[in-house]
């Protein structure tokens, strides 16, 4: 039986990086996370919401005993360019003084939204504080921003998919791509 083509997928101009690429990636930077935290037991900092998928796959390669918390910040609205201001939207459920924390972040553009994480969470006196994020988009970089595990560069282009939106839609594709032009406009 022929598989029915979701029309999501018609918007798609080009898969940068495909499903099987981002599994083997998101279980080798597990494998690492593993290794470096040996004996440790970490919390796991997802960034709402272009985190989730990511989360949800690499937490399923960590094998040490682990906790999850969520953090929500303002980010681009509609459009495809950043405010450059950084907003909280939802906080930590919980301290993370003494813990070993992991933020988890889909992508890095500006670096602005991380540098403000990181400081805000420096405040707050982590055991250790480190950064994986999915997609580095390291041409767009204005603040120098330290991240621990990242899983490919990607150019300077607005990218949707697994867990990345346009306008709140297209989080749900499998692998990461740009949309058609006239998506944009
Ligand atoms: P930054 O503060 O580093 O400029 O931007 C970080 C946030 O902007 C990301 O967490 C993400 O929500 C959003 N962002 C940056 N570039 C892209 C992109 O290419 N596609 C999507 N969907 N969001 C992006």
């Amino acid at each position: 039986m022929p598989t029915p083509t979701p029309s999501l997928y018609h918007d798609v101009a080009e898969v940068l990086i495909s499903e099987e690429q981002i599994k083997r990636r998101v279980a080798e930077l597990g494998a690492r996370i593993n290794k470096d935290f040996a004996g440790e037991q970490i919390l796991v900092i997802a960034v709402l919401k272009g985190a989730l998928l990511f989360l949800a796959d690499l937490m399923r390669h960590i094998d040490l005993p682990l906790a999850v918390d969520f953090l929500a910040v303002s980010s681009y609205g509609t459009g495809t360019q950043s405010s450059g201001v950084v907003r909280i939207l939802k906080d930590l459920d919980e301290p993370i003084e003494h813990r070993h924390v992991i933020i988890v972040e889909d992508i890095v553009d500006s670096g602005r939204t991380l540098d403000y994480l990181l400081r805000l969470f420096r405040q707050r006196h982590p055991a250790t504080l480190h950064v994986c994020a999915l997609l580095d988009k390291r041409d767009r970089r204005e603040i120098d921003v330290p991240i621990d595990y990242v899983g490919f560069e990607v150019p300077d282009a607005f990218v949707v998919g697994y867990g990345l939106d346009f306008a709140e839609h297209y989080r749900q594709l499998p692998f990461i791509g740009v949309l058609k032009p006239e998506i944009y406009q």
